[in-house]
């Protein structure tokens, strides 16, 4: 057994019957047609709940690493492998002078994952500016490219995070602009950038004040184990939000294609949960939306804590919390 417990950011034990690394184009596909067992894509391991071990299967891990830029008029097509880490491409790509990703700076894990929960901060989605994946396909036992519509991008959803089995990403699409425009009305971003004197209009500087605003409020996962946010923000009917806001005032919402989100960290703040534990895991004591634990957690803890929290929103404001990360093996219920 291969132990990949330190593979995941949330550190749940996790031993796998075997390991492929996937490292280039030409060579990918022969690979995964020569796996017979199930299989798992594991990439950065930071939205993963290991919640059975061992798994006995075969677990992928495609270590892609190019970048393929082409002009096109204002802005660049760009086709990054699937193994490059999220962050660094960010930075590379701010570099180069292509413009789109700054709000999405310092999110941790690699590029193929990002396509899967259609990742999002500050504003701006990986849909705003993914024109499509490389991918294989294991019911088709076929390369297959995927455009924009047909990964089917939502609030933190995909066509694949609906069929996790189904699909290997190994490059991922965007296109991104030469000219950048900005977006610096969500969170505290304006505030930042007018704070420490920067350019509202400079993605450089868009980049610099979301790095900032993270490392201040987030966790850093390898110095005490999290997934990021681990519930998703409940989205609501605008009717459903008015009732919220009649008895929560001050409760922070924003407009949504099918609604109004809700932030759920709020929501967990208020019922008094930030630095409470249950045995070996518990929520942060500045994040309410963060689930940590010491380094040891247990499967079980975090299946009463969850229960726990999830009866309680319910009860307190008659909505439903959802799991983001990916939940491996079991589910939490
Ligand atoms: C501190 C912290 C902050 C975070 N902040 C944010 C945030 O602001 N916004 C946000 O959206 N997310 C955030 N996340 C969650 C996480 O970083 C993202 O979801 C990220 O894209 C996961 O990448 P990964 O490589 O770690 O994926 P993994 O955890 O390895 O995998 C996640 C899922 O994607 C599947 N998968 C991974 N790679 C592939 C592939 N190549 N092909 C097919 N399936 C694949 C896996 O099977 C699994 O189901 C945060 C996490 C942490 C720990």
């Amino acid at each position: 057994m291969i132990d990949l417990t330190a593979h995941t950011t949330f550190r749940l034990p996790f031993q796998a019957q075997s390991v492929v690394e996937l490292r280039d184009l030409e060579s990918a596909p022969r690979q995964l047609a020569q796996i017979q067992s199930p299989t798992v894509v594991l990439s950065g391991g930071s939205n993963w709940l290991q919640l059975a071990t061992p798994f006995q299967g075969t677990v992928i891990r495609p270590r892609l690493s190019h970048v393929q830029a082409t002009s096109v008029g204002t802005a660049v097509d760009v086709r990054i492998g699937a193994g490059m880490g999220w962050h660094e491409f960010v930075m590379q790509s701010l570099k180069a002078g292509w413009y789109g990703l700054e709000n999405l700076a310092l999110i941790p894990g690699w590029v193929g994952a990002a396509p899967i929960q259609n990742i999002g901060a500050y504003g701006v989605e990986l849909a705003s500016v993914c024109t499509g994946v490389l991918a294989w396909d294991f019911k088709a036992k076929a390369m297959v490219t995927l455009s924009r519509e047909a990964c089917e991008f939502g609030y933190r959803d995909s066509v694949f995070k609906r069929d996790l089995s189904r699909y290997c990403i190994l490059e991922v699409h965007l296109r991104l602009q030469q000219k950048g425009t900005t977006t610096v009305d969500y969170g505290a971003i304006r505030s930042a950038i007018e704070a420490a004197g920067g350019d509202l209009s400079c993605p450089q500087d868009v980049a610099a004040a979301v790095i900032a605003i993270r490392q201040s409020k987030l966790p850093d996962p390898d110095l005490i184990p999290n997934v990021g946010s681990f519930f998703k923000n409940p989205v609501v009917t605008h009717e459903q939000c008015e009732r919220l806001l009649a008895l929560h005032p001050e409760l922070p919402h924003y407009p949504d294609s099918q609604g109004v989100k809700i932030a759920a960290g709020f929501l967990l703040d208020k019922a008094g949960w930030r630095g409470r534990w249950m045995g070996s895991v518990g929520v942060h004591t500045e994040q309410a939306l963060v689930l940590v634990n010491q380094g040891a957690p247990s499967v079980d803890d975090l299946r009463a804590l969850v229960r726990t929290i999830r009866a309680e929103i319910q009860a307190r404001y008659d909505l439903s919390l959802e799991i983001e990360p990916t939940q491996v093996g079991d589910t939490l219920g």
